[in-house]
């Protein structure tokens, strides 16, 4: 083993920095605060064949409680900043290890707008855009200019414009080649503020008021979000748990005949995304469904939660019993949105 690096913790327990709360412990642990110090602990891992991984807050993660045997990178790189100001549009840059919603406060603070209907989402700027981040009618994506980053390869800076990124629903070019690791974003953001209010639920909550401002939207968003989702800092989750699945429209129709109501979205030519959470909800009746520490969420059932103390294998088996009764009765594999280690 190369000197251990100043600044690595050894044998720190994973669950104190994911919102599941599972995992065992990380030989290593270390949390970087500069791009320099970055590559330092990135070389020393390449040096010692370490396994390592990266995470953000922790927000969208299912940690084994077995020990991980390698290096455990929190990025915490913070920093954020109006680049430019254009005639429609200003880029602003964040810092991977910055909290999005404090890039959602400045953007506020320096009158722009267009990702303020991602409020309330516990990640960080990086994570952001390797979970392509979407919440009400938006995804990160669509404001994404550019991304900077280290590619472990030769440890040299690269910088992807938004094509290069490769972006698709929950999928680019970061979730597939993860030896690319975020340290800056930059984002086009509007300079003159419209509201967003396609998403079916603000668009009832301001049924009387057609132009709300954008601090009235944050509020909205806030108040949906309380009376839908549970409050990570109580109870374990890692927001929605499986991804929307995509299938054909044939398949579609033929499967879901009896339901007429269900709301279905385009995705690709000939394909539809469903909302596997209305499947779950309505169709299957599955919200608060529980065994155990593990249960669905009360209010909606594509979140599971941690009652307190389960284990990675009690939520491993809880999420394999609701694929298999999606299987059963639809035949569509689900997929997890969560990222396990
Ligand atoms: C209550 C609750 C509500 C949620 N609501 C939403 C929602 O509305 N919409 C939504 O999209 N998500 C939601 N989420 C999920 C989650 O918050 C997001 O996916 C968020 O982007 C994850 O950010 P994080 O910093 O916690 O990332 P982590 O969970 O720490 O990491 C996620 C992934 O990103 C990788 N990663 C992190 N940082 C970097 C980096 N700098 N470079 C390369 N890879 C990196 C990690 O290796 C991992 O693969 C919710 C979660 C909870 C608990």
């Amino acid at each position: 083993m190369k000197k251990i690096i100043t600044g690595i913790k050894q044998n720190i327990k994973l669950s104190n920095f994911n919102t599941f709360r599972t995992g065992g412990k990380a030989r290593f642990f270390y949390e970087a605060k500069s791009e320099d110090s970055l590559v330092k602990v990135l070389k020393f891992a390449k040096e010692n064949k370490l396994k390592f991984f990266i995470i953000g807050n922790g927000s969208n993660l299912l940690i084994n409680d077995e020990d991980f045997p390698g290096l455990v990178i929190r990025m915490l790189i913070k920093g954020k900043k109006v680049e430019s100001k254009r005639e429609k549009n200003s880029v602003v840059s964040a810092f991977a290890g910055e909290s999005f919603d404090n890039l959602i406060l400045f953007v506020i603070k320096h009158n722009l707008s267009g990702i303020e209907n991602l409020w309330n989402i516990p990640g960080t700027v990086g994570a952001a855009v390797v979970q392509n981040l979407g919440a009400y009618g938006v995804e990160v994506d669509d404001f994404v200019e550019s991304v900077e980053g280290v590619d472990i390869n030769n440890f040299k800076k690269f910088v992807f414009n938004r094509k290069d990124c490769d972006f698709a629903y929950r999928d680019n070019i970061f979730k597939r080649n993860k030896k690319l690791i975020i340290t800056k974003v930059f984002f086009k953001l509007n300079n003159n503020f419209s509201p967003n209010l396609k998403y079916e639920s603000l668009k009832r909550y301001f049924l009387d008021k057609k132009t709300p401002d954008i601090k009235e939207v944050i509020k909205a968003i806030t108040e949906i979000r309380k009376a839908g989702l549970p409050d990570w800092r109580v109870i374990g989750s890692a927001g929605s748990f499986f991804k929307n699945p995509v299938i054909t429209k044939e398949k579609c129709n033929e499967l879901f005949a009896d339901y007429p109501n269900m709301p279905k979205y385009e995705a690709k030519p000939g394909y539809v995304k469903i909302p596997i959470g209305f499947v779950l909800d309505k169709i299957l009746g599955l919200k608060g469904y529980r065994e155990g520490k593990v249960g669905t969420f009360e209010k909606q059932s594509l979140i599971i939660v941690n009652h307190g103390g389960a284990t990675y294998s009690e939520i491993d088996s809880f999420a394999k019993k609701i694929e298999k009764i999606v299987f059963n009765k639809f035949k569509i594999k689900i997929e997890r949105e969560v990222v396990e280690i």
